[in-house]
């Protein structure tokens, strides 16, 4: 299939731009079978999961959570060249599990991720997820993606057992992403908090919140002031705390040993992270772009679930050059992850050291 001609696109040093949807998830079949009852979906366990009605979102996630093929089809459908696949981690997070069955579940992911790739080269790009309840297990994880699956995306999620991962216990984890050049995906796993649990809060407001928290604690513990050289995606277009920066900046007159770790107002800090466009809303688009600028933004559909046209819902945004476009619906995650588009169909390959 050609691509598709969007407004926006124009050849980048002799390559058009690829588009790349940097957020769709994938299930792997054990890890999902013994981790649904410990999620956020099924309110740990509480609540089991009935039988999927038909074209509902668990249906979406139950058929083409597992089929490669699926997505490679959608993306033929929407003209992408590819995706950043990741782990469905609301329904196949591994938290819940004892550290070495957590291993083992993340080493299943991992290399189900793996085998995607292997057989879509041009049309997945894969991320791997960490046991991190270990360290030592972690860090021998994060080896294994790197070195022997040439993997350069990780995802994370917000917390683990509540302790979000810019808490000091996890900067060995971030030290390592930046050491190995690594690109972090974030997504939170959803909030154990059973307010959320009501009207499925848990997913209208909890994962903002817990994408918030993670961002206040990202820039407070200085994580972002020590190590520059981070590649941070945060989901869902960053949840809240882009659009609430007044108090943070505030709270360092206020309170100043609140900035003990960070060298310029905490505000400054929002422009250094990367968001997806995972929004539904034109106008919170609009309010990103504002906030953060359009070169921090990256086409993020949530697929199978999310955004049924993502490049449309950024190429509608107003306040949007075409070249914004190019770059917000591919040009940027390309950049980050060293990818550029094939020469002939869809497709991405690695640009050549
Ligand atoms: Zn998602």
């Amino acid at each position: 299939m050609a691509p598709a001609a969007h407004r926006g696109e124009a050849p980048v040093q002799g390559r058009r731009s690829p588009k790349i949807d940097a957020h769709a998830h994938m299930l792997e079949r054990t890890a999902a079978e013994a981790g649904i009852s410990h999620s956020v979906v099924t309110g740990f366990g509480a609540r089991p999961l009935p039988p999927a009605a038909p074209g509902s979102a668990q249906e979406m996630a139950e058929r083409a959570g597992y089929d490669p093929a699926a997505h490679v089809d959608m993306l033929d459908r929407l003209g992408l060249d590819a995706e950043l696949v990741s782990s469905m981690t609301v329904m196949q997070g591994t938290s819940w599990a004892p550290p070495e069955v957590e291993h083992e579940l993340n080493v299943r992911i991992n290399d189900e991720i793996a085998r995607w790739v292997t057989r879509h080269p041009t049309r997945m790009v894969g991320s791997f997820t960490l046991p991190l309840q270990s360290h030592e297990r972690s860090l021998r994880e994060l080896a294994r993606c790197t070195d022997e699956l040439g993997m350069t995306v990780v995802q994370l999620p917000a917390a683990v057992s509540g302790t979000y991962l810019s808490a000091p216990e996890y900067r060995w984890l971030w030290e390592a992403i930046a050491e190995r050049r690594l690109t972090a995906f974030v997504h939170p796993d959803g909030t154990r908090d059973p307010w959320f649990q009501r009207y499925s809060m848990w997913n209208s407001v909890g994962q903002p919140i817990e994408e918030a928290k993670f961002i206040a604690s990202l820039i407070y513990e200085g994580i972002l002031e020590q190590l520059r050289a981070l590649k941070i995606i945060i989901a869902h277009g960053g949840g809240y705390l882009p659009h609430y920066f007044g108090r943070l900046d505030r709270n360092v007159r206020a309170h100043p040993h609140s900035a003990v770790n960070i060298s310029r107002r905490p505000s400054e800090y929002l422009r250094e992270l990367h968001y997806d466009t995972c929004l539904y809303e034109p106008a919170m688009l609009e309010a990103l772009v504002a906030r953060v600028g359009a070169d921090r933004l990256v086409m993020g559909s949530d697929y199978p679930v999310g955004e049924s046209d993502p490049v449309g819902f950024v190429s509608r945004c107003s306040s949007l050059t075409p070249a914004d476009v190019e770059r917000i619906v591919g040009g940027t995650l390309a950049g980050l992850l060293g990818l550029e588009a094939v020469s002939e169909g869809l497709g991405v390959t690695a640009i050549s050291p």
